[in-house]
Parts: structure tokens; sequence; C-alpha cells
């Protein structure tokens, strides 16, 4: 039997993608390619709730952020990142890598972005832009986009989302809500193996990678997306033409379930885990009321140690969790419970660890 893989990614592949994922790969110039490309942009437009195309990179969720930022802006350019753990700092490292004049405001690991210290900095910042992690999977919160948008509208500050762990889990409306770049990659909510990010970019957005002066080429947007208006839609390199095979089964399966149905499932399964795991007599990191429906972040009692829990996990029940990142390394551990799941598999995760936490 499989590990079952209760991370933050890669998640669990159902059978039917797993089959296509094993099929023998299509050329990608050929008709087979261009109407299984076709079926994927219509499939992702639907997920990202945009009317523009969605951008297929073949890379993962940390190669689609490297695009936002190479192809929304300029050396220079002063952006504000609202981090609240690793993702968001990884946001701002990227964008340093770039010669942005980043500035990093640090709402703390395990709280959301407080919305009244965000207006206050947008309101006197001079921004470019405003980049923020969704679901920040570090820590186990999701951060309220819609109202984040709405204040960095207020301000005319374009809004860059990483919604690497949360798009297809928990709502993100783009257009509606106004965001001008989405992120996201093909082994997390979208029940694919890793190796595809995806990017879309609001009519303002494409507009800025008009001006922008930053190096590009494999990542180069305006080039994929011309690609993907052709009658015949294909990528300006080779894809990774197993994992497109994959992701089209998939969103067509998340569509077929419905995407409300989805976010209602992952919601009671959050609810669940928390209960479950408080009933343990654990602690949470995050509150209840910014914690994340995808992903779990659980203290780790001083009379534990986290990768004991983890391995015994592993090595008794072949359920694998994860521990902490960055400055929780040691002090949390973490239970994925987005994308492909079963109410099975996750009262077997559960079961899991209650006895690690009793037999230890
Ligand atoms: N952002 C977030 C919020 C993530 O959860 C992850 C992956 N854990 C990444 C970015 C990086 O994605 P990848 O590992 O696919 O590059």
């Amino acid at each position: 039997e499989d590990m079952l893989l209760m991370t933050p990614g890669p998640t669990m592949v159902p059978e039917e993608v797993k089959k296509v994922a094993g099929m023998q790969p299509f050329h990608h110039r050929t008709e087979e390619f261009y109407q299984l490309f076709s079926k994927l942009n219509e499939n992702l437009k639907k997920i990202f709730q945009t009317k523009n195309e969605v951008i297929t990179l073949t890379s993962s969720g940390t190669g689609g952020m490297e695009a936002a930022v190479a192809n929304l802006f300029s050396a220079g350019d002063k952006v504000l990142v609202a981090s609240i753990g690793y993702f968001g700092e990884r946001f701002y490292d990227i964008a340093r890598a770039y010669g942005l004049d980043a500035e990093i405001y640090d709402f703390g690991w395990g709280n959301a972005v407080d919305l009244d210290i965000l207006e206050d900095k947008l309101k006197k910042g001079n921004y470019k832009a405003l980049l923020v992690t969704h679901n920040e999977t570090s820590t186990g919160v999701t951060n309220n986009i819609e109202n984040i948008a709405k204040i960095a509208n207020r301000y005319n500050v374009p809004v860059i989302v990483d919604a690497v762990s949360s798009l297809g889990g928990i709502p993100l409306k783009m257009d509606e809500w106004g965001i001008d770049a989405v992120i996201t990659c093909s082994q997390k909510c979208l029940m694919s193996p890793p190796g595809l990010s995806f990017i879309a970019l609001s009519d303002r957005a494409w507009e800025m990678t008009k001006t922008s002066n930053l190096p590009k080429y494999y990542f180069d947007l305006r080039k994929a997306r011309e690609g993907v208006l052709k009658p015949k839609p294909d990528t300006p390199a080779t894809p990774a033409v197993s994992t497109i095979m994959a992701v089209a089964k998939a969103t067509d399966m998340l569509l077929e379930k419905g995407l409300d149905n989805v976010y209602k499932k992952q919601s009671e399964y959050g609810k669940k885990v928390r209960k479950y795991v408080k009933e343990l007599g654990l602690d949470l990191l995050p509150s209840e009321e910014v914690a994340s429906n995808l992903i779990t972040a659980i203290k780790v009692p001083e009379r534990y140690k986290a990768s004991d829990i983890i391995n015994y996990m592993k090595e008794k029940h072949r359920v694998l969790i994860t521990g902490g990142q960055g400055p929780l390394k040691g002090k949390i551990i973490r239970i994925g419970h987005m994308g492909y799941l079963t109410d099975e598999m996750l009262d077997k995760a559960l079961y899991a660890l209650k006895d690690a936490i009793s037999s230890l």
C-alpha cells in the first residue's frame, strides 16, 4: 500500500489521474496535445474564476512566483510583502533576488494579515504592488484575500497572490475580488503530480508586463500567452506533458464535483481535524478564526519530540505528516488535508496521530 501523504504537497493522486499520468505522453506539437491543452486552459479559467488566460509553466509553485516577479516589475520597484510565515518570506526573497525595492512586514507566524495595519501601510507607502500569501502552509493560516484585495484596490495597489496551497481547495474569486495575479501549482489542491505552476493576470497586470525590464526568457509570460491564444494552443518549449495530462483529468473531476461542493468538503475536513486534535488535548498554532481548512498546524507539547510523532506515524501507520519550517522547526507538526482525500483516509491519519500521542 502507498504511503498516505497527509502533507502540504505532493498530495495523494486519485487512481483515474495516476492512470493518465502513466500513459505514453503526447508529442507536444500534435493535434492530441492541442486538444488536451485547450481543455486544460478552459478548466483552469473556471477554477481561477477569471476571464483572462491562465498560463501553464513547467516548474513547481516557486517558479510561478518567480515568473510573477520577473514579468510584472522592474529593478528598483517598491513593493510590500505582507508576510505571515515561511512562504511570505520566500516571496520577499524572490523580489530581492530580482532587484526590487522590497519591504517585508511580518504579521507574525500563526497570525493572519491585520487589515488595519495593512491599510495604514498601503495608504502611506506608495507601493507598486502588494505580494501576499493566500494560505500560509507553514503555519496553517488562511488570509482573508477578499478583504485584503478590497483595501489594496482602495489605494490602487495591484495584488499578487501566492495561492500555491489554496487554489481549488478554498474560495478564491480572482476577477470578482479584484486580484491582479494568482499563482498555483499542480501538486496540492489540484490533485496531480508535481511539475507545473499556473499563473493568471488581470488586465492591469498584463499592462504591467509591457514595461517590466527584468530579465526573463523561459518564464516570459507574454510569449507563453501567445501560445495559449493560438487556435491550436501550445507552449514555447516542451512542457511537462504527463503532468498536463494529469491536471486536465484532475480538473475535470474537480469541476464535475463542483467547486462549491469541494470547498464545503474541505471546510468540513478542516473542522473535523481541529476538533479531533483539541479532543486529544493538543493546541493549534493559529486561532480558530484564521485556521486553514487545508492544513492544520499543531503545537508539540514539551513532553514529545516532533520527529518522534512524525516517525511513529510513518513507520507504524504509513501516514506521512510534516514538521515545522524555519523558526517553527521542532515546535509544530502539520497535517495536510488538501487535494484528494476521502473520509477513510482522513480517519486513518487521525487515528495514527492519536496512537502516536498515546503510545509515545
Ligand atoms: N507557496 C506556498 C504557500 C506553498 O505552500 C508552497 C509549497 N509548499 C510554495 C509556495 C512553493 O511551492 P513549490 O514547492 O511547488 O515550489
